[in-house]
């Protein structure tokens, strides 16, 4: 970073990216890092939903932006990295909230295939397309954070707990949190000599369209982990998996 953009980074409020941030969990982590100041890019794919969020988090007060973003496209990911570049010139929080449970039923034995596959290509692939994009912008930042939006039906751990909460038995949905929170430790251990700390967290059981809101927190306390690890100070943990109560296993 040379002696210009230090400068400049010196006197300019934080920056984050939130894909999917046009409704649920991802509305209300940028509401949440809005009302701490930050810059907010509100990444989302519908046009519609993503205007009114942005209009909604500008009358709260918040300096929003919005971000036409596609996670499972090459073409929208690379110019949604040109629009954070040019808006903000840096980033200084990438929380990848983006996802879907790639529909029901999903029992292994039965499942259509196709389902599979659209969960990972947007919980996993999306993650690793938007984030590599992005990082350049990251690495600009004087304390880049990434923070994955993943799900504790994701841990195995919990999964072969006997008794242990993890919902429904679904191919799809949860090994791609699987898969997700793998995807988390291999960037946290590629990274671990750089500042930049990357993390997974779970939201809970959270009242959103993704569960037809039949979760049992609020999307406000949905956000809390990630707001929380978006915004964690340097020297702060790399490489884990948090809750609202603490570290979640793998
Ligand atoms: P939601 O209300 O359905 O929101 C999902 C968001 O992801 C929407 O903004 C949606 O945008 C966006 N999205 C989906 N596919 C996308 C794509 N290809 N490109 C860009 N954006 C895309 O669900 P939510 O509950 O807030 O979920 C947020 C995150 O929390 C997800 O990763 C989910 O797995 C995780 N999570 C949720 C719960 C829960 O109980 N709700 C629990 C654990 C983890 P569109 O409007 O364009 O579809």
């Amino acid at each position: 970073m040379d002696a210009m953009s230090e400068t400049n980074t010196a006197h300019r409020p934080q920056v984050a990216l939130v894909t999917g941030a046009n409704k649920g969990i991802g509305y209300e982590i940028a509401a949440g890092l809005g009302a701490l100041g930050w810059t907010v890019g509100v990444g989302a794919r519908n046009e519609e939903r993503r205007e009114s969020a942005v209009e909604k988090l500008r009358a709260a007060g918040v300096d929003a932006f919005g971000v036409p973003l596609d996670v499972t496209d090459d073409a929208s990911v690379t110019a949604a990295a040109r629009l954070v570049e040019e808006q903000a010139g840096r980033l200084d929080a990438l929380v990848n909230n983006a996802g879907i449970t790639g529909g029901g039923p999903q029992d292994p034995t039965t499942v259509d295939v196709d389902r599979v596959r659209a969960a990972v290509e947007t919980n996993v692939i999306g993650v690793i397309r938007v984030t590599n994009a992005l990082l350049p912008l990251l690495r600009r930042s004087p304390s880049p954070r990434i923070v994955n939006v993943s799900s504790s039906v994701g841990s195995l751990t919990l999964q072969t707990t006997p008794g242990a909460e993890v919902g429904p038995v679904a191919v799809a949905y949860s090994p791609s949190k699987t898969f997700l929170n793998a995807v988390t430790v291999q960037y946290a251990k590629e990274l671990a000599d750089t500042n930049i700390l990357i993390n997974a967290v779970c939201p809970g059981y959270t009242a959103t369209d993704l569960n037809a809101f039949q979760g049992v927190r609020t999307p406000q306390q949905g956000a809390a982990p990630a707001i929380r690890l978006a915004t964690v100070p340097d020297g702060g943990p790399t490489g884990h998996f948090f809750d609202d109560e603490g570290k979640v296993p793998w």
